[in-house]
């Protein structure tokens, strides 16, 4: 199964002696830390976890110190003996590479790996993740411990894949500034531009006197009197993400040419945070594994915003928007890497979570398309950073509060079983997010209020709501295979994109933007046309003014076609002039009242629609749900306020996941006979769903 998902098989199965097709590997583990743990209890610690039913652990991508303890001597005997204790469990091991922490010799010696912040000041020892992405010795010193590990373990048959380093650029400095990267920046310019002519003609550097007459003049946006170069800004968020993957790319090819027999991720964090383009960290290598804390998410949001409660409706989208995207990446079933197993966090504890909200978070990563699910962690340290961040164990090494339910979900899960943890996620709806548009935004958001990761939040939420499959795709990308495209706020657009874009709407497709569509080309500079652009042809309106709103208020009136009470614009306001387009919405208050707010433009065999102002939720729901079901849309199931329903299906199967994400009972009508797979219960009519409740059905 895991080959047909396109994914290296560990090579417990491909050792398989008699050749017999052997049950597909289930990856349903625990992040372990025997570094931190006393070695008289590790053969406890592998029989709990054989018995707790787990099948991997993930371990030593921060033990870089024990491994190399002075520059150049290895020792992995202690690391060999940890995975031959596991192995007698049958318990297999995923190794981290531990270039996410240098340890104190290397940094002390080498102080130039540093990383340098948006401040212009040089980050210090003493965390992790402080280091430089460009600097050439932290490179080889990364390459060679990486190198020593494969080599040791490139055999050992209780090794069944690697993790590279551990969430590249996410820490309180995402971005490094330092000289390294500018010499860097300049020369990934150099090879992208090709000439000083065409550097300076496309950023636009006549502007404030800033021509320059060689690469080595170009600098990195630090504090400078005045805002950056836009154009400059934004292809150095390109080469951030760029170096960063080229740092990972260069252990990949040593673990490739070690370890073919090994598959090879990393984990990262995906929307809706937006720190590297993670559609190339992830591109060459075997599969999507991202790290999974829904309660520490709601603490960070209630952190910012320090009024009360967070929603958990926004809480559970959010994190679907996250599972999508991770499917999405590769177009294939992903891993959980590290799954929140109790209190999360670093100085504040994150809530204990909702009896039964352990389980139905991990269901939610399967019902989104996750093939395995390790859980962080086994033990909680008694030490260190991470002390308040609760494992499986406690401190005391009682049962955890979330031991049974989750030594439950992975019993679920084996019985489950390989076919629907690796079956596929069907979508006829996209969703287009953008790095290009996101961090040019950040750079010039036009409005304070204007967030694009908000705006993809939200038009997500809205088009959840409608109850069928999402995928969040890049700009560019084939469209054929959707019914309808959302893309919300294209601040940056190139003529390929847009290309795309005509050439779905003209064969059938329904496409809905919004403000802002066009409004930049790829090197962030301004269109030369009026907007929206390349596409105004397509969307068949012309712009006639974009305004920001601050205080006035401003109401929209639909027409008959999207019937509703009348909506509320908040902080932005295209006024339309229709050239093609159809009316579908004005605006009621303010200077452009009655000016056009929102059309529809039949274009080819499909449809295209421009929002131009920032409706309220409630509006910007109604209006996203009645063009999916003009574009043949339809529901998988009609559920209440806070259920999610998903289907992943195979050739011959379906299997449908209810989700209660609610602390009250809940029931969903179902046409037809089912069985629910958890219970082995048939049920026809209705199911019930108890507080936080999973059910996983197949018609019968
Ligand atoms: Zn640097």
């Amino acid at each position: 199964m895991l080959a047909a998902a396109g994914i290296r098989r560990p090579n417990r199965a491909l050792a398989n002696p008699n050749g017999d097709p052997s049950p597909s590997p289930l990856l349903l583990g625990v992040d372990y830390y025997p570094d931190q743990t006393p070695e008289a209890l590790w053969d406890e610690d592998a029989r709990m976890m054989a018995e707790f039913g787990f099948t991997n652990v993930r371990i030593a991508e921060f033990a870089w110190a024990l491994m190399e303890p002075v520059e150049g001597k290895f020792d992995f005997s202690w690391l060999g003996r940890a995975v031959q204790t596991l192995h007698k469990y049958n318990i297999a091991v995923i190794l981290g590479t531990p270039s996410a922490a240098p340890p104190p010799w290397l940094t002390a010696k080498y102080p130039e790996i540093v990383e340098v912040n948006a401040q212009g000041a040089p980050l210090h020892p003493g965390g992790r993740r402080f280091t430089c992405p460009t600097n050439k010795t932290y490179r080889r010193l990364s390459l060679a411990i990486a190198g020593q590990m494969a080599r040791t373990f490139a055999d050992a048959p209780e090794v069944i894949g690697w993790q590279i380093d551990n969430e590249l650029t996410l820490s309180s400095s995402p971005r490094c500034y330092c000289n390294y990267c500018q010499a860097g920046f300049q020369e990934w310019l150099r090879s992208k531009y090709g000439s000083l002519d065409n550097l300076n003609r496309t950023w636009g550097t006549v502007f404030w006197s800033q021509t320059y007459t060689d690469f080595s003049q170009v600098p990195v946006p630090l504090p400078s009197g005045g805002d950056p170069n836009p154009s400059l800004a934004l292809d150095y968020n390109r080469y951030q993400s760029y170096a960063n993957t080229s740092y990972l790319e260069e252990q990949l090819a040593v673990l490739r040419k070690t370890c073919p027999r090994h598959f090879v991720t990393t984990n990262n964090v995906g929307l809706p945070l937006d720190l590297i383009d993670l559609r190339s960290l992830y591109e060459k290598l075997d599969f999507v594994a991202f790290d999974n804390y829904p309660g520490f998410f709601e603490m960070l949001l209630h952190e910012q915003s320090k009024s009360g409660p967070v929603s958990w409706d926004y809480i559970y989208t959010a994190t679907a928007l996250g599972h999508d995207f991770a499917r999405s990446l590769h177009g294939k079933p992903f891993m959980i890497m590290e799954q929140q197993s109790g209190k999360a966090g670093q100085r504040t504890f994150s809530p204990q979570p909702n009896k039964g909200q352990l389980r139905l978070w991990t269901y939610q990563t399967i019902a989104h398309g996750a093939m395995g699910v390790n859980y962080f962690r086994w033990d909680t340290a008694t030490f260190g950073a991470e002390e308040y961040w609760h494992g499986i164990l406690n401190h005391d090494r009682s049962k955890s509060p979330g031991f049974d339910e989750i030594k439950q979900t992975v019993k679920e899960l084996k019985a489950l079983g390989a076919e629907v943890l690796n079956a596929s996620y069907p979508a006829e709806t996209a969703l287009v997010f953008d790095y290009d548009s996101d961090w040019a935004l950040q750079i010039q958001p036009g409005h304070s209020g204007l967030s694009y990761t908000s705006q993809i939040t939200s038009w997500y939420g809205a088009i959840a709501s409608i109850r069928s499959g999402i995928d969040v795709i890049a700009p560019g990308a084939d469209l054929a295979s959707y019914k309808i495209v959302f893309a919300p706020v294209v601040y940056v657009l190139s003529e390929a994109q847009a290309a795309k874009v005509r050439s779905f709407v003209q064969s059938g497709g329904v496409f809905i933007s919004n403000f802002r569509l066009g409004a930049k080309n790829e090197f962030s500079q301004m269109a030369r046309t009026p907007l929206p652009g390349p596409l105004r042809d397509v969307m068949g309106v012309t712009i006639e003014d974009y305004v920001p709103i601050y205080s006035a208020k401003q109401g929209v009136k639909f027409s008959s076609a999207l019937a509703g009470a009348d909506g509320e614009c908040g902080m932005w306001a295209d006024v339309l002039q229709p050239t093609t387009a159809e009316v579908l919405g004005s605006y009621t208050s303010g200077a452009h009242a009655g000016r056009v707010a929102i059309t529809v433009n039949s274009f080819g065999k499909g449809k295209a629609v421009y929002i131009g102002a920032d409706l309220d939720p409630a509006s910007l729901t109604r209006v996203l749900r009645s063009f999916s079901a003009l574009a043949g849309v339809k529901p998988l199931l009609d559920v209440p306020s806070g259920v999610e329903v998903t289907v992943r299906s195979s050739d011959r199967k379906q299997w449908i996941f209810l989700l209660n994400h609610t602390d009250a009972a809940q029931t969903v009508n179902i046409p037809g006979p089912h069985t629910d797979l958890l219970t082995g219960e048939s049920r026809t009519g209705s199911v019930s769903l108890g507080a936080y409740g999973v059910r996983v059905l197949q018609a019968s």
